[in-house]
């Protein structure tokens, strides 16, 4: 085994209602971003961990899970939004020590998961069949059933948030679950499951496995009794997971990544504008698939929009994400931070003009963690990899147009389609722009908008399948359909007609 310093906290895997350690008996370290020090260890799992969980989550489903009644699951689904609720402020602790993301905004965020618990609880005991009305002598009805073993992989920019659009209603469905947080951010996924076992949910129906993707993660897609794969992370790891499952049919909801455009027209409300680009790209500090990272500004307004935009993204204040006056927090972990550095000088070498930023912060309270100042680049043309690749870092690519075509078809001159922005006072124009652009979500005068009653998931290479909503159970049921025949004799199969 690795030796890990003693002041470090372990933290244990959870398969069938216990603290496991790994067949392996290794570990690896969890960092702070903010510090660039480790601050726990986690176990590193593999494919042995991954089968016991498995097994546990299928011994779940085909036992107490499944045998309950559906009223019963709602309500247990229910107490753990509950109980989110009530450690929200601890679990937000755990996520910024993790991940680097605001204090303020991960408590802001994780007080708000409760939501997607409570809305799939309630639909829980409503999953309905339909009776067709056959035309053969029978009674045809079918009904929605859920799919089994449920794996969750999901990325380290908002571990809690994003395992939950897929746990609630995977759970309410019926479905058993194993999650794989990513290997960054272990630490909420686990401390969630103290919460699971005070909810009352029975042994195996919610594991968590942690580790690397290759060594966990694939054993977890490839099992045999895995039904489900719902991913959310790179569009390269989400298309390889998809190759995986289709070996053995296995549904998959994929929410990959994305390069959407922010479109501002000459005639929008300029000073909300930048508000919305600013979030739209510097929140999270850029680390969201739905980032607006392309930013596409009619002509008339191009110059004035640009000044504004810098001015108002110089007073961002970059520093400590638990301290509640900073605006933007370090990168989630080194290698993404080295990427984005990366990404500062490829725009350069192709020719884009870096209007603000494109280096780590002054100071010394940025002088450890994995900082980027907020960065503007200008005369970006959409051929440019800083137009075309997803960086997941406070990077903006300023790109120029002159008509609604025009902008159209910049905005859709990308393999993405995640979502979309408008700015304009012109609501037919805003209509007639959501109804072209390629995208799962298309924001007008607003951005980064996400509920839990409301359907979100990618176009093109940006994803398979909707989160949210009503429709969001649907990812995690199959339907069977029965035939009752209601006739008295049943024909010689020997005589057609
Ligand atoms: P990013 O960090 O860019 O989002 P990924 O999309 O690769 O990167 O990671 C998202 C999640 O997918 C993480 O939990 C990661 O461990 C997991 N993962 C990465 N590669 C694999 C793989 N080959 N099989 C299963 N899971 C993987």
């Amino acid at each position: 085994m690795t030796s890990h310093s003693p002041a470090l906290r372990t933290l244990d895997m959870y398969i069938d209602g216990q603290w496991v350690k790994p067949a392996s008996g290794q570990y690896f370290e969890t960092v702070d971003p903010f510090t660039a020090q480790p601050w726990a260890i986690v176990a590193r799992g593999g494919a042995a961990d991954a089968d016991r969980a498995v097994r546990a989550a299928h011994r779940a489903f085909k036992g107490p899970w499944g045998k309950m009644h559906p009223s019963e699951r709602g309500k247990i689904i229910h107490r753990l939004g509950t109980l989110i609720e009530e450690h929200a402020d601890l679990l937000a602790e755990i996520e910024v020590r993790d991940n680097g993301r605001l204090l303020a905004e991960m408590q802001h965020q994780i007080r708000y998961i409760p939501k997607w618990y409570y809305y799939y609880a309630g639909l829980a005991d409503k999953i309905e069949g339909v009776v067709h009305p056959c035309d053969k002598p029978a009674l045809s009805y079918s009904r929605p059933e859920p799919l089994g073993v449920c794996v969750a992989i999901v990325p380290w920019n908002a571990p809690l948030l994003l395992l939950s659009l897929k746990a609630a209603p995977a759970l309410a469905a019926g479905n058993t679950l194993v999650l794989k947080p990513a290997e960054h951010t272990s630490a909420t996924a686990l401390k969630l499951m103290e919460l699971v076992e005070a909810a009352g949910f029975p042994p195996g129906v919610i594991n968590v496995v942690t580790g690397f993707g290759k060594e966990v993660g694939e054993p977890l897609v490839t099992h045999p009794l895995t039904r489900h794969v719902g991913f959310t992370g790179s569009t390269a790891t989400g298309a390889h997971l998809y190759s995986l499952a289709a070996k053995d049919v296995k549904r998959v909801s994929l929410e990959l990544g994305g390069k959407s455009p922010n479109i501002v027209f000459d005639d929008a409300d300029l000073d909300n504008a930048v508000r919305g680009v600013v979030g739209g790209i510097f929140g999270a500090t850029g680390q969201t698939c739905i980032a607006g990272s392309r930013l596409l500004v009619q002509r008339r307004v191009h110059d004035e929009f640009v000044e504004k935009l810098a001015a108002f993204t110089r007073t961002a204040r970059v520093g400590d994400p638990r301290d509640v006056r900073t605006q933007v927090g370090p990168i989630a972990n080194k290698m993404q931070f080295e990427k984005v550095l990366g990404y500062v000088d490829i725009a350069r070498q192709d020719g884009a003009e870096l209007l603000i930023g494109g280096k780590r912060p002054d100071g010394d309270e940025c002088a450890r963690g994995f900082f980027v100042e907020p960065t503007i680049f200008t005369g970006v043309n959409n051929g440019m990899r800083i137009a075309r690749e997803e960086v997941f870092g406070p990077i903006l690519s300023t790109l120029v147009f002159d008509d609604a075509d025009e902008a159209v078809a910049i905005a859709n001159d990308s393999e993405f389609g995640l979502a979309a922005g408008v700015w304009t006072r012109d609501m037919k124009l805003a209509l007639r722009l959501s109804d072209q652009l390629e995208a799962g979500s298309v924001w007008v005068n607003t951005y980064r908008d996400i509920s839990y009653t409301t359907p979100f998931g990618g176009y093109k290479k940006s994803g398979i399948g909707r989160e949210n909503g009503a429709e969001g159970i649907r990812e995690y049921l199959q339907t069977k359909a029965v035939w009752l025949s209601t006739a008295d004799e049943i024909a010689n199969p020997f005589v057609i007609g």
